[in-house]
């Protein structure tokens, strides 16, 4: 009989913990399952068994299991070591890892706040303990766990509270700030009386001279299953659209009684009902790539799909999704960004009706438990598409990942840890499932593209467009010299303006994009200068028009804007709002008619938000979409003839190894949105560096070259892929102290690394949330071994903790930064 579990907290430690697994529990305790268990002074927390053992630990005195929340374990073996590949590898703790896998409803802790729900999901009777809580709760508003404990005297609290969350009787505060709504939709049932088959044969007659709603009731009977074993429910837009009927028909039923409508929630996993449709028939080019990918795979783990925008990536993806799904296995796809999820989604829904779920930060933490708690049980979804974080829920069969547009920077999570790649991190889990990973772009990353190089990926490269549309034809306009000539006074030149004019008045769209990086709008007084900056960062702080408020982008701290300078008491403080508000305000000055949206990072709080946008202008109701990163994104627009890129150089002028690659991503795949389907699309890049090598290589759509020049110049410089790069952090309130300690960091490390180690530095925003933060880079030869760079990387981390002039000092690591 196993007495001892090990178990990993939500909490930064070295390792895992041992606790003593009382009688009461034998048997209950199983690896994978939830534990609650005290931890601290008079802190609990829920904690996941990651092994069982007969080993009583040593030095101090181990505490005993208080229970368990789990029938069956809702973390599987495959995650708990991909949990542990990734603290080594990204040199976090395990801890870490676990907060950031599971959804915050899994893992109640003390703190945890809960409140009393206004209208709960259920009517059964309270036990006496839950009415206490709930008594409670209509007492204080809101408690934390600890709190509620103190108060109802309950030891256990969570084995009361848990179920009562579950009912939906009270809910995680957390959850209430995202104001979830339920959605709903309208569905349609036939009346009951025709259940019987003559009233269903006299229905029939009496409708046989309106021939509409004949049809309109015969499709609603076929797509209910009506009088079947097992009925559907059905939306009514989805059965007009599939009858091809009117509202007017539909209430000719409805008025005969024949036919209700009634409102429904659609559920948090709206369940899709329409029939599956067949995939696209593939052109010849995509049928040649589709091939090599399959053959690459028979060889390699990994395959590189080099295609060009437009090139058909999502129907080949569609093809392996199928091939994946036919051998019974599952597929995890991996998409960089929320905005994208709606457009693949309905794509491959239209193939795979029923089978696939979504995984996304948006989501509300219910739909995210959700959807864990189908993926570890026997109904998993086939296939799931997720941001980021999708790589942490658990898959039984997994075959195939893909990791769509996977150059993009926003698969590295930078803060909190675990710093890791979700790209690199699928990798891992594909190889641990025995699946294959399939990384598609039409503008690989160099670490990938060498990869291939190198041949640890298998490459497949796709050059032309579907149906042979060519690439868009792109002009670059000379802004410096525009403004010298004083032609251009504004955002716009005089070509770019002609373009979009001749665009709109031939009714096809545009997409202008602006950079996000070094255009924030800000606040300055135009007398002296002055800009307001955070309290507690060292930023300045951005300035939001419609709110008239001031923000810090790191705390979040803000404030209204002052009428007074305080510099020099003058009053000519003016908004320097660059950026794409900017734009915008200077488009609708130019041309008063065109209809207008704006998708950045303001105008896409919501999951709603980032979907009107992109509909919208799918379906012709915007004419000019400017946007910032979130546009380059894989979005698929049919009437899109102009992009315009408003400044290219302050992509180029950015101090970073990667600013060169980032800029022919970004400029490449902006203009890949362009003259998709009809005919050949312009691109107008404004830049007052026409020369630069990177702006010829996307004129030339020529990614070889860029490959080539950058691969060159990474070797010579000592980067990544070449070198591995660690970047290491410290963090302390004291600003005086940082340096001394961020000087000892360095001079251990340069002890083991000797010239591999640079700085420490001050990084560009020196100070987060009132901690001053110093920066070391570590680069070291691939070769050496990644053991004997993390062992000593721990090691002195270690030291440095125990040092005793060094309190409260936080170090950590951010490896393979990008
Ligand atoms: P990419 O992901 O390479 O940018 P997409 O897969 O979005 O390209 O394809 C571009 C457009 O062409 C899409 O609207 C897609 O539906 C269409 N398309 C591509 N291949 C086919 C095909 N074989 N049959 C029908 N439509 C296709
Ligand atoms: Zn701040
Ligand atoms: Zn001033």
């Amino acid at each position: 009989m196993n007495r001892f579990a090990d178990l990993i907290l939500p909490l930064p430690l070295a390792d895992t913990y041992t606790y003593r697994i009382p009688e009461s529990l034998d048997g209950a305790v199983a690896p994978g399952k939830r534990v609650i268990v005290n931890f601290g002074p008079k802190k609990f927390y829920t904690a996941i068994v990651e092994k069982l053992h007969d080993t009583p630990p040593q030095g101090f005195e181990v505490k005993d299991i208080e229970e368990v929340l789990d029938q069956n374990p809702v973390v599987t073996g495959t995650q708990l070591k991909l949990w542990r590949w990734i603290a080594a590898y990204y040199l976090c703790s395990i801890g870490e890892v676990y907060k950031a896998a599971i959804p915050a409803r899994m893992k109640m802790e003390s703190e945890t706040v809960v409140t009393l729900l206004e209208e709960p999901e259920t009517e059964r009777v309270l036990s006496p303990q839950e009415q206490k809580v709930a008594d409670t709760l209509a007492q204080w508003g809101e408690c934390s766990l600890a709190k509620l404990k103190a108060e109802t005297g309950i030891a256990r609290i969570t084995a009361v509270t848990g179920p009562m969350i579950d009912d939906g009787i009270i809910a995680i505060k957390e959850e209430m700030k995202q104001s979830y709504k339920p959605r709903y939709e309208t569905r349609v049932r036939i009346a009951d009386r025709y259940r019987q088959e003559d009233e269903m044969v006299k229905l029939f007659d009496s409708l046989s001279r309106s021939q509409k709603q004949l049809h309109l009731l015969m499709k609603c009977v076929e797509l209910t299953a009506f009088g079947q074993k097992k009925e559907k429910e059905v939306a009514k837009s989805t059965l007009l659209d599939k009858a091809g009927a009117s509202h007017a028909i539909f209430k000719a039923l409805a008025d005969k009684g024949i036919l209700t409508a009634y409102k429904a929630e659609t559920g948090r996993l709206a369940e899709d009902t329409a029939e599956p449709e067949p995939p696209h028939p593939l052109s010849e080019a995509q049928q040649q790539a589709y091939d090599s990918i399959n053959a690459v795979l028979q060889e390699k783990n990994v395959c590189l799909f080099h295609g060009v925008t437009s090139s058909g990536k999502t129907e080949i993806y569609i093809r392996m999704i199928e091939d994946a799904l036919k051998q019974g296995k599952q597929v995890l796809y991996l998409l960089p960004e929320i905005a994208l999820t709606k457009q693949i989604t309905d794509r491959l829904k239209r193939v795979f009706s029923g089978k696939t779920g979504i995984y996304h930060s948006k989501f509300t933490d219910n739909e995210r438990v959700e959807i864990w708690n189908r993926q570890a049980g026997p109904e998993a979804y086939s296939i799931i598409i997720g941001v980021r974080s999708s790589v942490f829920l658990p898959f039984h069969n997994l075959g195939l990942v893909i990791v769509d547009e996977e150059h993009e920077n926003t698969y590295k999570q930078f803060d909190p840890a675990p710093r890791y790649n979700a790209r690199n991190t699928a990798i891992v889990l594909a190889a641990m499932c025995g699946a294959k990973t399939l990384l598609g772009t039409a503008t690989p990353s160099v670490e990938s593209y060498y990869n291939a190089m190198t041949g640890k990926y298998g490459l497949v490269t796709l050059k032309t467009r579907y149906k042979g549309i060519e690439l868009p034809q792109i002009t670059v306009v000379d802004t410096k010299d525009l403004r010298r000539r004083k032609i251009m006074k504004g955002l716009f030149s005089p070509y770019l303006t002609d373009r979009i004019r001749a665009a709109l008045e031939k009714k096809e769209q545009v997409i202008l994009f602006q950079n996000r990086r070094g255009f924030a709008p800000m606040m300055e007084c135009h007398t002296c200068g002055w800009v307001p900056r955070c309290i507690n960062c060292d930023v300045s702080l951005t300035y939001h028009k419609g709110m008239n408020q001031l923000t810090c982008h790191y705390c979040g701290y803000s404030t209204r804007p002052p009428v007074v300078c305080p510099a020099c008491e003058g009053t000519d403080i003016r908004h320097r709002g660059i950026g794409t508000e900017l734009v915008e305000e200077e488009i609708q000055a130019l041309f008063p008619q065109a209809r207008t949206a704006r998708m950045d990072l303001d105008t896409t709080r919501s999951r709603t938000a980032y979907e009107k946008i992109i509909n919208d202008f799918q379906q012709g109701k915007t004419d000019i979409l400017i946007g910032t990163q979130m546009v380059s994104k894989g979005l698929d627009f049919d009437n899109v003839s102009v992009v315009g890129i408003i400044n290219a150089d302050n992509m180029l002028n950015y101090p970073d190894f990667r600013s060169y690659e980032r800029a022919f991503q970004l400029m490449e795949q902006v203009a890949g949105r362009a003259g998709r389907k009809n005919g050949q699309g312009m691109v107008i890049i404004q830049t007052g560096d026409p020369e630069n090598i990177v702006i010829r290589e996307v004129v030339n759509h020529d990614y070889e070259a860029m490959y080539r020049t950058q691969a060159e110049e990474r070797e010579i410089f000592k980067y990544p892929p070449f070198y591995r790069m660690t970047n290491v952090y410290l963090k302390h309130k004291d600003g005086t102290q940082i340096s001394l300690m961020a000087n000892t960091m360095a001079e251990k490390m340069r002890q083991v690394f000797g010239a591999r180690v640079l700085g420490p530095d001050r990084p560009p925003v020196g100070r987060i949330q009132t901690y001053y933060i110093r920066k070391i880079v570590l680069k070291t030869e691939n070769k050496m071994p990644l053991a004997y760079v993390r062992d000593n990387l721990r090691r002195i981390q270690r030291e440095m903790k125990e040092d005793q002039r060094f309190k409260s000092l936080s170090v950590y690591f951010d490896v393979d930064p990008m």
